[in-house]
C-alpha cells in the first residue's frame, strides 16, 4: 500500500490499530483508500463530512452460534456471520459464504467490496455479506438440510426484504438458498423475496444462476471493445470450477474463445481441446466430484496437483473465479511472461496487491472485481424487482437488462479512471465510480447526534 494523503492515512492507520487482527479486511480498506486520493485531494471538503471514516466500520457486526446434529447423532457448532456493512443506498444485499476459512475479517472485506459494487450496478442496494466456518463438502443433504436451518434461525432475527436480502457465494448455491427459504418461511410465516438466488419455482430469477459468470464474459468483452479486440479465437484460462467459473466458462465459449484449464482448491486440469463444459457440469454440478476425475474422464486432458500452477499456462486472457488471494505475484509474472493480454476478477479479490500492479506496469489489461463480477448481484437485484412486483421477466429479459449493467459499469469505471487522470486504470475508475453515490447519499443523510 502506498498511501500518500494525510487524511487518507489517518484513517487507514486507525483501522490498522482497530482491526489489525483483520489482513483481509486492511487490504480491502487500503486499496480503496489509494484510489481516492485524486478525488480527495480535489475536493478538500470531503474532509469535513467524516464520511470516510464511517465507511470504514460496518453499521452492524452481528456473530453467532450455530449449533445442528450430524448424521452420527453428534453435535456440531459452528460459528455464524452477518454484516451490515451500508445501507446509505438501499437495504444490505450480500452473499453468505460457508468455507472452513470464513472468519470475520473475510466477511468485512467482503461486505466493503460489496457496498462498492452494489452502487456500481446502479440499483439500491446496500452492502453486506454473511457466512460461517461451516465446510459443505462431504456432508449428506441432510446435514446440509439440518446446519442451514439452524443458520437461518438466527439469522432471519436480522433480515427481511426492506432490510437486508443474503444471497448465494462460495459454498452456497441453489440447494443451500432452498433450505433457507424454507426455514424463513416456516419461522415468519410470510412469502417474500428475503433471498436471491432462489428456485425457479419459488421466486428465482431466471438467469441468475448463469448472471456473475456471463457478467464477467460482458464485462470482459467490453474492455476488449474499447481496445479494438474481441474473445474470438482467444485461449482463456478460469481458475476455479464452480458457479462463477462455469458460467465464465460458458459465455467466453459463446463468444468464439476456447476455455483451456480449471481447477478446484486440490489442482487443474488442463485440457488443449479445449475444456468439455457439459462434461464438468456432470462432474461438478450434478456429481459435486473432484476436478481430477475430468482427467480420468477426458482423453488428453491433464490434471495437475496444487492449484496456483494454473496461472503457468499459457493465455490470452485470465479469469480467476475461485477465492481471495488465489493470483499472486509469481502467478501475474509467469501471466506476463506468457503473453497474457487481459485478466478480469470473477472472484472477490483474487489477485494480491504485487499481482496487480504487476499486471497494471506491464500494461495487462485488468478488469478489478467489484466492477467484473458485478454482474451477479446486479441480477439478484433484478430478482428483488421482480418478486416486488410478483412478476417474471424471460431469460432474455433479465440477460439483456445485464448485458446493459455490465455495459453502463464499465462505462462508469472508465470515464472516472479518465477523470482521476489515469485513463483505463479501471481499479482506480470502479473504486470512485462507486464511491461517489455512496458518499453524497451518505453525505445527505446526515450524521446521528
Ligand atoms: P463456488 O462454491 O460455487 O465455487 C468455488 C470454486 O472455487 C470451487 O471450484 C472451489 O473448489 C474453488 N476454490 C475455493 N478455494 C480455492 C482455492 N484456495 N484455490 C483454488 N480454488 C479454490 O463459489 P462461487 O463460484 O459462487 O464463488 C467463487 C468466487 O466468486 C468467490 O470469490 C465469490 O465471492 C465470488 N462471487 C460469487 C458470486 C456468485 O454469484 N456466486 C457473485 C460475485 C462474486 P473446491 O470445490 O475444491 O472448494
Amino acid at each position: 500500500m502506498n498511501l500518500q494523503n494525510e487524511y487518507l492515512l489517518g484513517i487507514y492507520n486507525k483501522v490498522a490499530k482497530k482491526d489489525s487482527t483483520e489482513p483481509e479486511f486492511l487490504q480491502a480498506v487500503g486499496e480503496v483508500l489509494e484510489s481516492l486520493e485524486p478525488i480527495v485531494e480535489r475536493n478538500p471538503e470531503m474532509e469535513k463530512t467524516g464520511v470516510i471514516e464511517r465507511m470504514v466500520e460496518p453499521e452492524r457486526t452481528i456473530m453467532f452460534r450455530v449449533s445442528w446434529v450430524d448424521d452420527n447423532g453428534n453435535v456440531q457448532v459452528n460459528r455464524g456471520y452477518r454484516v451490515q456493512f451500508n445501507s446509505a443506498i438501499g437495504p444490505y444485499k450480500g452473499g453468505c459464504r460457508f468455507h472452513p476459512s470464513v472468519n470475520l475479517s473475510v466477511i468485512k472485506f467482503l461486505g466493503f467490496e460489496q457496498t462498492f459494487k452494489n452502487s456500481l450496478t446502479g440499483l439500491p442496494m446496500g452492502g453486506g455479506k454473511g457466512g460461517s466456518d461451516f465446510d459443505p463438502k462431504g456432508k449428506s443433504d441432510n446435514e446440509i438440510m439440518r446446519f442451514c436451518q439452524s443458520f437461518m434461525t438466527e439469522l432471519s432475527k436480522h433480515i427481511g426484504a426492506d432490510t437486508d436480502v443474503p444471497a448465494g457465494d462460495i459454498g452456497v448455491g441453489a440447494r443451500e438458498i432452498g433450505y433457507m427459504f424454507g426455514q424463513y418461511k416456516r419461522l415468519k410465516n410470510e412469502f417474500t423475496g428475503v433471498l436471491t438466488g432462489k428456485g425457479l419455482t419459488y421466486g428465482g430469477s431466471l438467469a441468475r444462476k448463469e448472471a456473475t459468470g456471463y457478467g464477467l464474459c460482458y464485462f470482459t468483452n467490453e474492455m476488449l471493445k474499447a481496445n479494438n479486440n474481441s474473445f474470438e479465437g482467444k485461449t482463456v484460462v478460469i481458475s476455479g470450477s464452480g458457479n462463477v467459473a462455469i458460467y465464465a466458462c460458458e459465455k467466453a465459449y459463446e463468444l468464439g474463445a476456447k476455455v483451456v484449464a480449471m481447477s478446484d482448491s486440490n489442482g487443474y486440469i488442463y485440457d488443449k481441446d479445449g475444456i468439455d463444459l457439459d462434461l464438468m457440469k456432470t462432474i461438478k454440478e450434478v456429481e459435486r466430484k473432484r476436478i481430477s476425475e475430468y482427467a480420468v474422464r477426458k482423453p488428453g486432458a491433464v490434471y495437475t496437483e496444487g492449484c496456483k500452477g494454473i496461472w503457468t499456462i499459457k493465455c490470452d486472457i485470465a479469469l480467476p473465479c475461485a477465492t481471495q488471494n488465489e493470483l499472486d505475484k509469481d502467478g501475474a509474472e509467469a501471466l506476463v511472461k506468457n503473453g497474457c493480454i487481459l485478466v478480469a476478477e470473477g472472484a472477490n479479490m483474487p489477485s494480491t496487491p504485487e499481482a496487480v500492479n504487476t499486471f497494471l506496469s506491464n500494461g495487462v489489461l485488468f478488469g478489478p472485481a467489484k466492477a467484473a463480477n458485478a454482474g451477479g448481484v446486479a441480477t439478484s437485484g433484478l430478482e428483488m424487482s421482480q418478486n416486488s412486483m410478483r412478476y417474471s421477466w424471460t431469460f432474455e429479459e433479465v440477460d439483456e437488462k445485464l448485458k446493459g449493467i455490465m455495459k453502463n459499469i464499465f462505462a462508469a469505471a472508465y470515464n472516472a479512471s479518465k477523470e482521476c487522470g489515469c485513463e483505463g486504470n479501471l481499479v482506480v475508475g470502479a473504486n470512485v465510480a462507486g464511491f461517489l453515490k455512496v458518499y453524497d447519499a451518505m453525505k445527505w443523510q446526515g450524521v446521528a447526534y
